[in-house]
């Protein structure tokens, strides 16, 4: 396919040399006034290069090509003027209107090498913008590939239900502090809480009711621990896991029985506990200072072996493995 150009020029005369000149190697079209140039360049799309003479009556050549810069962009717009008028038309290249400005009368066959290098300016513009096109779709890919990696992340690594970190996310954390726990030689903590009479509590008030319930639990534990490392889990069906980092076990105890008080103190009715009318829960802390040969289980079931002593001492308290 052959590129289009576009004469415009108000001497017939002229254009018709343009047009023997040139009809073998482009596709040309001729307008003799900017007006009709315009009206031409709407009806056929735009051209690859514009030429325009620059002294044409009603409207001059160089408002002729700023419209046309407006209407097609990419087109590249080259200027032919008489030789007085040098100077403005060194200003409309300045001014980035036009690419080039030739003197009439032009040579045939520098105004054919001009419209060449004007075409080959054309694709360079097409191309660039291509470029960008795709650079552009490249980084939106880039930023959806890392948002749902990101989603994949969280949602491995939370609850459905209550949105805090589940189970699994739960146990490798606890790995990890472990061994940070043994290099720093510092106490690690571990609190289990339990929902009390949760199986009746589901009775009466239904799975939709439980879930809420586990919730606004969940929320309620969650709000109340904010120290850095500080990690709260879900870690069975009514059963949350706390780690808490570097704090001996007096102070463990007090962050527990304040989580536990934060809990009660929703009140949330339940009338089917045997312990209060509201959810309560009953609590377990174990806590150790690490050493190489420490694991997960050990603590795990420390803190279990408390929770169950807090379950046998009537519920809706706290109980540390040292009692
Ligand atoms: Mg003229």
């Amino acid at each position: 396919m052959s590129e289009k150009i576009l004469f415009v020029d108000d001497e017939p005369n002229v254009l018709n040399a343009y047009k023997r000149q040139f009809r073998k190697q482009f596709l040309i079209i001729t307008a003799s006034s900017g007006r009709e140039g315009l009206e031409v360049i709407e009806k056929e799309g735009p051209f690859s290069v514009v030429v325009a003479d620059m002294q044409m009556p009603k409207m001059d050549g160089i408002t002729f090509l700023k419209k046309v810069q407006q209407k097609a962009p990419n087109s590249v717009r080259l200027m032919l003027t008489g030789n007085a008028d040098q100077q403005t038309a060194i200003e409309a290249v300045n001014e980035g209107n036009v690419f080039r400005f030739l003197t009439k009368p032009c040579p045939s066959e520098l105004l054919g090498k001009t419209l060449e290098s004007a075409l080959e300016q054309n694709k360079l513009i097409h191309a660039r913008e291509a470029l960008a096109e795709n650079e552009k779709k490249l980084r939106e890919a880039n930023e959806k590939l890392a948002q749902a990696n990101q989603d994949l992340e969280q949602l491995a690594r939370n609850d459905g239900l209550t949105g805090i970190y589940n189970r699994r996310h739960f146990d490798e954390t606890l790995q990890a502090e472990l061994h940070r726990h043994a290099r720093i030689e510092q106490p690690l903590s571990l609190i289990l809480a339990d929902i009390d009479f949760f199986k009746l509590y589901n009775d009466q008030y239904g799975h939709q009711g439980g879930d809420d319930c586990l919730k606004q639990v969940a929320k309620t534990i969650n709000k109340n621990f904010n120290r850095a490392g500080d990690m709260v889990a879900r870690y069975g069906g009514e059963e949350f896991a706390i780690i808490v980092p570097n704090l001996n076990a007096e102070l463990a105890y007090n962050v527990a029985d304040r989580m536990r008080q934060a809990v009660e103190s929703k009140a949330l009715p339940h009338s089917q506990s045997k312990v209060s009318d509201v959810v309560t829960l009953s609590v377990g802390v174990s806590t150790i200072i690490p050493n190489k040969t420490s694991s997960p289980e050990e603590l795990i079931k420390q803190a279990d072996k408390a929770l169950y002593l807090a379950k046998s001492k009537g519920r809706n308290n706290v109980k540390c493995d040292t009692e």
